[in-house]
């Protein structure tokens, strides 16, 4: 496990705690795709989040963790430029980030927003159609959908279907779909499976781990579900209050015995 500089940590760890910070200490040394330092954000002039560092390595995969209210969907929406921070610095591949989400998604984000955003008067095929315009060319958008196509066929199946109809899986599956076609080098995604019946759950994760895994995509996700989570990311920020409160790997989180000091 490890902590940071928030004053406060998580309690509990495990023997193999060097072993786990130096696993950490080796995706970072990899290089940082996403770096943010001291972000205080919230609305109003009021913070929901204070104080907060966190980074994505490239081609790493990060959760986010916390009870509701704690900060997670304000911190996401932070890195995706969409809060202006009151405190702090983000970076994306080297350079400041402004908060400007048109900037960042041509920089290479992008956010399935957990209010599961596809147009539901419209087709499954229109949907996509209206994501192409965010394609960088036809080339690029005929691959994100050749991926989205092996990822999602329950949702390709259904192209004249109104997105409307679709069930709250396969909406969240063509939300991802849509978001491909930006070409992310990093992903995020603020709580996929809520709401979920478990089998859709492990579809939808399962397509994270393949787009993980196989594309090299990097992902910042937050989600309540730890079964999911775990089995994707590398290692998971927990929040507490607006605070992060520690970090700890994706190995020693499947150890754990309980998780009540995480909330
Ligand atoms: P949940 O798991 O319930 O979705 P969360 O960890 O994502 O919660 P946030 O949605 O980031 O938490 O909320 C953090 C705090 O900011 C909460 O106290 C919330 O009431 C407040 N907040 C969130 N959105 C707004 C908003 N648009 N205007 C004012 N306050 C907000």
């Amino acid at each position: 496990m490890t902590t940071h500089g928030t004053g406060s940590t998580v309690a509990g760890g495990t023997d193999d705690h060097s072993a786990q910070t130096s696993s950490v200490a080796t995706k970072r040394a990899s290089g940082q795709l996403l770096e943010a330092h001291n972000i205080t954000a919230g609305y109003r002039g009021r913070a929901a989040i204070e104080d907060i560092s966190i980074n994505v390595g490239h081609g790493e995969a990060v959760g986010i963790i916390g009870h509701n209210g704690a900060g997670k969907t304000t911190l996401l929406n932070t890195m995706f430029g969409a809060i202006e921070p009151m405190k702090g610095e983000i970076s994306f591949q080297g350079k400041p980030m402004p908060a400007n989400r048109q900037t960042n998604i041509r920089a290479g984000l992008a956010i399935v927003p957990a209010d599961r955003f596809v147009f539901a008067s419209l087709t499954v095929k229109e949907n996509l159609q209206i994501a192409r315009r965010n394609a960088r060319d036809a080339a690029a958008a005929d691959s994100a959908e050749e991926a989205s196509e092996k990822l999602f066929p329950v949702v390709w199946e259904r192209q004249k279907q109104l997105a409307g109809s679709l069930s709250g899986g396969e909406r969240r599956m063509l939300s991802i779909a849509m978001s491909l076609m930006w070409q992310p080098e990093l992903l995020l995604l603020d709580e996929p499976t809520v709401g979920l019946a478990p089998a859709l759950a492990e579809r939808v994760f399962d397509a994270l781990k393949a787009l993980a895994d196989d594309r090299g995509m990097s992902i910042l996700c937050v989600e309540q579900s730890l079964h999911h989570l775990l089995r994707v990311v590398d290692r998971v920020y927990i929040i507490r209050n607006g605070r992060l409160i520690g970090e700890e790997t994706a190995a020693s989180l499947v150890q754990r015995t309980d998780y009540w000091d995480l909330f």
